[in-house]
């Protein structure tokens, strides 16, 4: 998830590779008002459910989208990359909701009831909508959500900042169905030092990230390293007892010197503990040109942005259409997508890699042919194409993920923690 600009709540262009074209472009629009026209003959739930496929993704930033626009995703929503009839369209299985913090939120010391209120926007929509949602907890209960042709609906939290060095803080949002918590987000925070921030106030992890950690492993949380500093990313694999992952990142390898993305190194550390890499899809992650475009635009935006009165929403609009036609955007493709889900298989092999899109959190950035939870099966006939078998797929698609959910949710159980699913 990007930082939000809070004059009109769109997507700021530091983070993810983020452009703040607002939630939607004008292909996603165009899209939308396709699958209006076309509901009746999309797949129905019991169809979907019916799928061969387990799909988790473990990256959606739907709630703070929500939190923004108000937005209710159980029907077909105007903006975003995320609704109940487009997931079902999509096959998808179970989404991880993120539970975003921006940093100057943390930094405000609103973080915390800011998660607990988006928390009660992914619990509501599962509770005024049991026949489409379905809050899931363990890995069982996507097993179960996908029998019952409901989308699951898991969080995870992207910035730890808020819980700080109180474990009793990090133990309400356990008991409040958080299954992974990404240590930092944009800027270093009391845990951890972060990708983006050339601030390095830890070197890594602090004495509280480490112990945040441990708690972690004993409750059955994973830990996300996406947004880490590379040396925090070290001292995270030499804390942790059980495996760990990466909830939205790609491979450095196709964007040299962005430590956002993974090196090869950390890919193979991080899939021998068994974890897995959950490969983001914004354009500006995947690509070199889409990573210098963003680059590009950056220091111009900022300067338009710090304009005395600030711009209003139409003249920023107005800015970002003007940049983008005199400088098309380059969008990734569906096989840009899968040269870095190949290069983790040919690293590290077919257990460590799965999706974690940033759907709803990178803007007018997505690949062509995957704009949104609509268009799973475009990815899954590409990988057919590249020449993955069903059962590879399946392990992309969500087998891996819950494979290490299960691993590091038997080591809390084996300490006490008993698992909390949320469907019997
Ligand atoms: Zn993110």
């Amino acid at each position: 998830m990007p930082s939000v600009h809070p004059a009109f709540g769109w997507n700021e262009p530091c983070q993810d590779g983020v452009l703040p074209g607002g939630p939607r472009g004008r292909l996603g629009n165009a899209l939308l008002l396709a699958l209006t026209l076309c509901l009746p003959l999309l797949p129905t739930a019991t169809s979907a459910a019916k799928a061969e496929w387990l799909i988790v993704d473990t990256h959606v930033d739907t709630p703070f989208s929500m939190h923004l626009t108000g937005t209710d995703p159980s029907g077909p929503v105007a903006t975003g990359d995320f609704d109940h009839p487009r997931a079902v369209a999509g096959g998808l299985g179970t989404a991880f909701m993120s539970i975003f913090i921006p940093p100057d939120a943390d930094a405000k010391g609103e973080g915390l009831p800011l998660a607990h209120s988006l928390i009660d926007r992914v619990e509501n929509l599962a509770r005024q909508h049991p026949q489409k949602f379905a809050l899931v907890t363990c890995p069982y209960d996507a097993e179960r959500a996908r029998k019952r042709a409901l989308i699951g609906l898991a969080m995870g939290m992207e910035n730890g900042g808020p819980i700080g060095g109180n474990l009793t803080h990090l133990r309400q949002l356990h008991q409040r169905g958080v299954r992974y918590i990404s240590l930092a987000h944009g800027k270093t925070n009391v845990l951890s030092d972060s990708s983006y921030d050339l601030q390095r106030r830890w070197n890594g992890l602090s004495p509280a990230g480490r112990a945040v950690i441990r708690e972690m492993n004993n409750l059955g949380i994973l830990v996300d390293v996406s947004h880490l500093s590379d040396a925090a990313f070290w001292h995270v694999l030499d804390e942790t007892t059980v495996p760990v992952i990466a909830s939205h990142s790609s491979m450095r390898h196709f964007t040299p010197g962005f430590e956002r993305n993974l090196d090869d190194r950390m890919v193979n550390a991080l899939v021998d503990h068994g974890g897995v890499v959950q490969i983001n899809v914004g354009s500006g992650v995947l690509t070199r040109k889409a990573h210098e475009w963003e680059k590009a635009f950056r220091p111009g935006f900022t300067a338009f942005r710090a304009q005395s009165p600030a711009p209003d929403a139409a003249a920023t609009r107005a800015f970002i259409d003007e940049y983008r036609i005199r400088n098309p955007y380059p969008y990734a493709t569906l096989d840009d997508v899968i040269d870095h889900i190949d290069h983790v298989v040919n690293l590290a092999g077919i257990n460590g890699v799965g999706i974690g899109s940033d759907f709803d959190g990178v803007g007018d950035t997505l690949p062509v042919g995957l704009k949104s939870v609509a268009d799973y099966p475009n990815l899954i006939e590409a990988l057919k194409r590249r020449g993955y078998s069903k059962r590879a797929i399946r392990k992309i698609m969500g087998g891996n993920l819950l494979r290490t959910w299960s691993t590091v949710e038997r080591y809390a159980s084996e300490r006490g923690t008993r698992p909390m699913c949320s469907l019997k």
